[in-house]
Formats: C-alpha cells, sequence, structure tokens
C-alpha cells in the first residue's frame, strides 16, 4: 500500500525537536510546524532545536537562516528535571504539567523523575508549590540537536501522542460516567412522590437542570461527531449508516455523552482533563 502523501506541516514537524516546551509561542511542535506551513511563523523560534534546528528548518522552507529569536529562549545545554524527593508534597501538579510522562508518582506521595524520558522541558518547574524541581544540564557544552537526537525526538512524540490519546480516554469515560449518574438521578427523581406545591415545584426545578445538562451533552456529543457527511454519495451514505449502526450496538451513541453536572446540590465535580471523577 502507498504511504499517504506527506503534508508540508508533516515535514516540517520531522524536523522538530519533539519536546512539546511550547517555547515557540506555540501549544507544542505541530501547531508551530502548521503555523510555519501556512506561512505564519518564522523558523527560529525553537530554542532545542538551536541553530542547527533552524538550518535544518530553513533549507526545507527556502528561507534565510535567521538567528535565533532569544525572545523564545536560548540555545543551551539540555537539562534534565530533578525533584528534591525530601519537599516533594504529593501534589502531582507537575506529572499534570509534563507533556511526555516522565514523571512518576501518585497522589500524596513523592515523585520522582524518569531522566530518560525528560526532554528538559522545565514545564513542571513553575507549576511546583514547594519549588522542589530543579533544571540540571546533562549535555556538557553540547546544545541543540547537538544535545539531542532523532530517536529521543521520535520517542518524545510518541510519548506525548500517547498521553494525548490518555487524556482524551480518561476525559471520555469520566464524561460517560457523568452522563450515567445524571440520567439515573433524573430517574429517581421522576419515581420521587410529592406532597405540596412546593415539593412538585423543587422537584420540576431539579428534572430540568438535570434535562438540561443532559441535553446540553447530547449536544456536545452531537457537534463531536464527524460533519462531513452531506452530499455523498449513496454507497457511502449506506457506509456511514452501517458505522452509525454498528457504533449503536457497541453502546457508542446516547451514553459516551459529556454531561456538565446538574446543579442539585449533590451533583458529581466537573470533569477535566487531568483529573476525571473518582469512582
Ligand atoms: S521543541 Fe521547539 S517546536 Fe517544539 S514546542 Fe519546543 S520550541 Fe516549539
Ligand atoms: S519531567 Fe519536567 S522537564 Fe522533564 S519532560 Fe517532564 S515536564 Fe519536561
Ligand atoms: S509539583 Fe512538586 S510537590 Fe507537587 S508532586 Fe511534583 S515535585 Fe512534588
Amino acid at each position: 500500500m502507498t504511504p499517504p502523501a506527506q503534508t508540508l506541516a508533516d515535514r516540517i514537524e520531522a524536523l522538530l525537536p519533539q519536546t512539546q516546551c511550547t517555547k515557540c509561542g506555540f501549544h507544542g511542535c505541530r501547531p508551530y510546524a502548521e503555523a510555519m506551513a501556512r506561512g505564519e511563523a518564522a523558523c527560529n523560534r525553537c530554542p532545542p532545536g538551536g541553530a542547527e534546528g533552524i538550518r535544518r528548518l530553513s533549507a526545507l522552507l527556502g528561507t534565510a537562516a535567521l538567528p535565533l529569536d532569544t525572545n523564545c529562549g536560548n540555545e543551551q545545554p539540555r537539562a534534565v528535571a530533578r525533584i528534591d524527593e525530601s519537599l516533594c508534597i504529593g501534589c502531582t501538579l507537575c506529572t499534570q504539567a509534563c507533556p511526555v510522562d516522565a514523571i512518576a508518582g501518585a497522589p500524596k506521595q513523592m515523585h520522582t523523575v524518569l531522566p530518560d524520558w525528560c526532554t528538559g522541558c522545565d514545564l513542571c518547574v513553575a507549576p511546583c508549590p514547594v519549588d522542589c524541581i530543579d533544571m540540571v544540564p546533562v549535555t556538557g557544552d553540547a546544545t541543540g540537536w547537538a544535545a539531542w537526537s532523532q530517536p529521543l525526538a521520535d520517542a518524545s512524540k510518541a510519548r506525548y501522542q500517547s498521553r494525548n490519546a490518555r487524556l482524551v480516554r480518561e476525559r471520555e469515560e469520566n464524561d460517560a460516567r457523568l452522563a450515567a449518574k445524571a440520567a439515573a438521578k433524573l430517574e429517581a427523581l421522576q419515581a420521587e412522590s410529592t406532597q405540596s406545591d412546593a415539593e412538585q415545584a423543587a422537584q420540576e426545578r431539579k428534572r430540568a437542570i438535570i434535562a438540561a445538562a443532559i441535553e446540553r451533552a447530547r449536544q456536545k456529543q452531537q457537534a463531536a461527531r464527524p460533519r462531513n457527511t452531506e452530499n455523498v454519495s449513496p454507497a457511502v451514505q449506506a457506509q456511514i449508516d452501517a458505522a452509525e449502526a454498528r457504533r449503536a450496538k457497541a453502546g457508542k451513541i446516547g451514553t459516551s455523552t459529556a454531561c456538565e453536572p446538574p446543579d442539585t446540590g449533590n451533583a458529581a465535580p466537573p470533569s477535566s482533563d487531568h483529573k476525571p471523577e473518582q469512582a
């Protein structure tokens, strides 16, 4: 099978160090690559790639090799994060910040950096509330690509993508749990008997809140589904219908929904990218 053609953004991204440090001013290497491909960003904004990285990018793009834009940072030896474990309070803020899952630890327990996975992005340093993370240079005088390598970049990209996939999966699972909880709450509410007008009004208010939350979740889930399904041929429409039927059979329609917590006094907490609701 012929491999899919690479876009310009793909080829640019392949030249970036994949530390995901955001020093270029973009939320990771891929968005920066896309901005360069659109001609909206210069190719001298990546300190981890340094002068060699700029040379590679400008050769691909056919532009002049500008000096590094030091507003984004300086080219310097690569560092690895080190946690002073005697000070760590186990708050997990560093693990939430690390783009490549290079920090091991659990809530209220000591955390430690996996040095072979650490890209030196330093994104874990600022969130630490007890300032117990130091960045320790590990490459002597070597900087930029001389302090990094393509296998390391490839491994970092794989870990970054794996982490993102896990976060999406956790968020979807959490959303599904919240949706199921809201549906169960609505059912229980409808089964409650009411005596006075005041009780009836209170029940109706709660029911409306929960129903609105469920409807918002349904609309959110609907918006997340593929939209390029208009004006398709009958054959493609049949394929879409078959896929929808399989999704429904697998329980992926109407259950895997995002749901904000109903405001009924004892609602579940909101979902989050980093901290799914605990069962
Ligand atoms: S490694 Fe370079 S391109 Fe990637 S996020 Fe950091 S500065 Fe941006
Ligand atoms: S441990 Fe810190 S410096 Fe190392 S990759 Fe993770 S966030 Fe970046
Ligand atoms: S942010 Fe600091 S205190 Fe919190 S777990 Fe990480 S190293 Fe420990």
